[in-house]
């Protein structure tokens, strides 16, 4: 029977560092011999990036918004990253059900209580195998997004709302330091890339 494979999620604020990282640690998995699928949240099904068009741009009731992150998570968990795991391929994941808990729990301030009956509803049992928390004060991602972006409804959010997105994400890591690894993704992308080596030989290796 194929060994299932790891299941890796990047979570933090825009600007955090996710994307510089996720190239080279999808880059490193696959020249372990590895097979390795990188997604992402919201999206990484048709349906769900559509969705993930509704969720960043239309204006919408925070329980809507809330059901429409789960609604897409369920297609890419049953359709994508269930089947990929099963077949023994690692899956990093751009963003998952921590950031629900960090943007609508946190940020919106909906409270952990009813994303958790949804979690438990429809991904019982399914949680990332290890889960790296880019972690920076609001000032300096904010700093790092270009200005020529046009913002979207999360980014054009105020202070004190990626401060309550920050503890959100703290608390989860808090919770379950053993899956949950805080990256002080204020510090130069060498030494935050050195730090994420280290820790992606550590899961290499147990995971042979
Ligand atoms: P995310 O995917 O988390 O939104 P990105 O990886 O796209 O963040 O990074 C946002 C911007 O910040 C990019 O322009 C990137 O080059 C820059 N950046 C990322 N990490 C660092 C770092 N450690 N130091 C300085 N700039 C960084
Ligand atoms: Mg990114």
């Amino acid at each position: 029977m194929t060994a299932r494979g790891l299941f890796i999620t990047l979570e933090g604020v825009d600007g955090a560092g996710k994307s510089t990282h996720a190239g080279w640690l999808v880059d490193a998995i696959r020249a372990s011999g590895r097979t390795v699928l990188a997604t992402r949240e919201p999206g990484g099904t048709p349906l769900g990036e559509r969705l993930r068009e509704l969720v960043l741009h239309e204006p919408m009731h925070l329980e809507t918004e809330t059901l429409l992150m789960f609604a897409g998570r369920c297609e890419h968990v049953r359709t994508v990253i269930e089947p990929a795991l099963a077949s023994g391929a690692w899956v990093v994941c751009d963003r998952y059900t921590d950031a629900t808990y960090a943007y609508q729990g946190g940020g919106r301030e909906l409270g952990a209580e009813r994303i958790a009956a949804l979690e438990q509803w429809m991904q019982p049992g399914l949680q990332p195998d290890r889960t790296w928390l880019f972690d920076v004060p609001p000032e300096v991602a904010r700093q790092r997004l270009s200005a020529s972006r046009d913002p979207d409804r999360f980014e054009r959010e105020a202070g004190a709302f990626f401060e309550r997105v920050r503890a959100a994400y703290h608390a989860r890591a808090q919770a379950q330091p053993r899956r949950l690894h805080i990256i002080d993704g204020s510090r130069s992308v060498d030494e935050v890339r050195a730090q994420l080596e280290a820790e992606l030989r550590a899961l290499l290796e147990s995971a042979q």
